[in-house]
């Protein structure tokens, strides 16, 4: 069979995708990003997304939900309500799902946005697939295989052996993005068309937390405007360099990789 169209992003293709600001930028037409994640068993899952989405180029993040007050602790630039989803005020692509637990009205109400969505984690578990098919704005799913094969219904094991089949499988299913993470990220439209492989991960990502912090970069990216296969493969991209000049070599934590954000930012422009 031939090779399927896969394409390696390297630092200047991610370069002229990312959201630089203009000299008449102000914060609201960089983007305002939602985060819902987050639960009393889980604060830190909210705290790391905000971390992320605070280094992907929007210019504000929002948070809902429960772990409000330990995410102002860390980040104070955070707008924090505690209402819903709907009620939480303008927002140009929303985040749910790192340690929600069983939110599903979260969940249902973050998917009845018209806004580009990123569903990661318990969102995936949570997310009614019809209501998924049915959004008119995109969608990107950010699963690992154990996420994945669950979604599928297959043995984790199934989805390692046939990474990109099972990715392609869940974004026709879903009628979503999808970015299958682990030592390669893939990166498939569900109308087809090249699959982004991402080249620059490192094993130290391997670490709780390190999927939190891609999902509010990837929401981050999504609220500034990128196109759900941009904003996906630009954040894994951003997210393995960080990881990689963060531990050079030694064990880090996931906030590690979102403080080096920045600086994979000034490595590839
Ligand atoms: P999660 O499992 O949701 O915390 O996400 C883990 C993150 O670390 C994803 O971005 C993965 O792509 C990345 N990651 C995990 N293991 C590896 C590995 N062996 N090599 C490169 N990246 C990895
Ligand atoms: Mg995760």
């Amino acid at each position: 069979p031939a090779e399927p169209d896969l394409e390696a992003l390297q630092h200047a293709d991610v370069a002229a995708l990312l959201p630089w600001p203009a000299a008449e930028s102000d914060k609201y037409r960089r983007g305002v990003v939602g985060i819902a994640a987050g639960s009393a068993r889980y604060p830190g899952a909210a705290v790391l997304a905000v971390s992320g989405a605070l280094r992907g180029g929007a210019g504000a993040v929002r948070y809902v939900g429960p772990a409000g007050q330990a995410v102002i602790a860390r980040f104070p630039e955070t707008l924090v309500s505690d209402r819903g989803p709907h009620k939480a005020g303008r927002v140009q692509a929303w985040v749910v799902g790192p340690g929600a637990g069983d939110d599903v009205a979260t969940v249902a109400e973050v998917l009845e946005a018209d806004v580009p969505v990123l569903l990661d984690a318990d969102g995936l578990r949570l997310a009614d697939r019809d209501a998924v098919r049915a959004r008119s704005a995109p969608t990107l799913m950010t699963p690992h295989a154990g996420e994945a094969a669950a979604l599928l219904g297959v043995a984790r094991e199934q989805v390692e052996a046939a990474r990109l089949d099972a990715a392609r499988e869940l974004a026709s299913r879903y009628g979503a993005t999808v970015l299958l993470k682990g030592s390669t990220t893939l990166v498939v439209d569900p109308d087809g068309g090249p699959v982004r492989v991402n080249p620059t991960g490192t094993p130290w990502l391997a670490t709780a937390g390190s999927g939190d912090v891609l999902s509010g970069l990837g929401g981050s990216l999504l609220a500034a405007g990128l196109a759900a296969r941009d904003a996906g493969s630009a954040a894994a991209y951003l997210h393995g360099l960080a990881g990689r000049l963060a531990a050079k070599g030694a064990p880090i934590g996931a906030h590690d990789v979102a403080e080096t954000l920045p600086r994979a930012w000034r490595d590839v422009q």
